[in-house]
């Protein structure tokens, strides 16, 4: 069976019209596993799912506890706690970092114990684990609050490879090391911007540093701000980094092998 990276989201900090925040589904032997669910991703992933109420899924992975990363596992707990039959399923294996449980949380009423029978919660980073056909390996990354980098590799050795949203750090040698698909960070902003030099985020020519250095044999640039000339993120990439360089795109399905 096929294995797959689909994009359903490549916004950072809120979407621009017809995009969406973070959000990637990766497929392999049937299993699928989404990682993070930002703005306006739900709906695209039950379009691929071909399910409202999210049957297919497998497990869930959330980087971090910024809404543009998970603000749409709310909508995936009302997907799986009011349909039916998704209700009766068994919990998610959810590996989420610290505090994105308690914003799920946040957005109910009253804490029936509803959200913790959907999420079967896990902690991330977490010790390696095996995530049904994959292992999982993650690392704590510097940003302005707790971020996980993921490595998920399969049993054949097939390799993906994410940062969340991180500044640099020697560790992301680490999480990209050979992936056949490094999926990073690239939050340019225009110059003069109030927050155009950031310490928490990689700029597109800083990810095409790292991938080049960890020998990631494809790049996948995401976490465009928006109106952003995404064209001058795959330049800027593709000075310093002489692997294949994509861009992530709403929708966008990548063959991995
Ligand atoms: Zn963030």
């Amino acid at each position: 069976m096929s294995s797959r990276v689909v994009v359903l989201g490549s916004c950072g900090a809120w979407p621009e019209p017809r995009r969406a925040c973070t959000g990637f589904l990766f497929e392999h032997e049937g299993f699928r596993v989404v990682i993070d669910l930002g703005y306006d991703t739900l709906a695209r992933l039950l379009e691929h799912l071909g399910s409202t109420t999210a049957l297919g899924l497998d497990a869930v992975i959330i980087t971090h506890r910024h809404p543009d990363h998970m603000n749409d596992l709310h909508g995936l707990f009302r997907a799986r706690w009011l349909g039916w039959p998704a209700a009766e399923a068994p919990a998610l294996p959810t590996y989420a970092a610290e505090g994105v449980r308690e914003r799920v949380l946040g957005l109910e009423e009253h804490d029936t114990g509803a959200v913790d029978q959907v999420f079967d919660w896990r902690p991330l980073p977490a010790p390696e684990s095996q995530v049904g056909p994959f292992r999982l390996e993650s690392w704590l990354l510097p940003h302005q609050v707790p971020n996980a980098g993921v490595r998920l590799t399969t049993a054949d050795g097939l390799v993906v490879a994410f940062t969340g949203d991180s500044g640099p750090s020697p560790d992301l040698v680490d999480l990209g090391r050979d992936a056949d698909l490094f999926i990073v960070d690239a939050t340019d902003r225009p110059l003069g911007s109030p927050t155009a030099v950031d310490p928490v985020h990689l700029s597109a020519r800083e990810a095409g540093e790292v991938a080049e250095v960890c020998g990631a044999r494809r790049l996948l640039l995401t976490h465009f701000w928006p109106d952003h000339d995404r064209a001058l993120s795959l330049a800027a990439a593709q000075q310093v980094y002489g692997g294949e360089v994509l861009l992530a795109e709403e929708g966008a399905v990548i063959p991995l092998r």
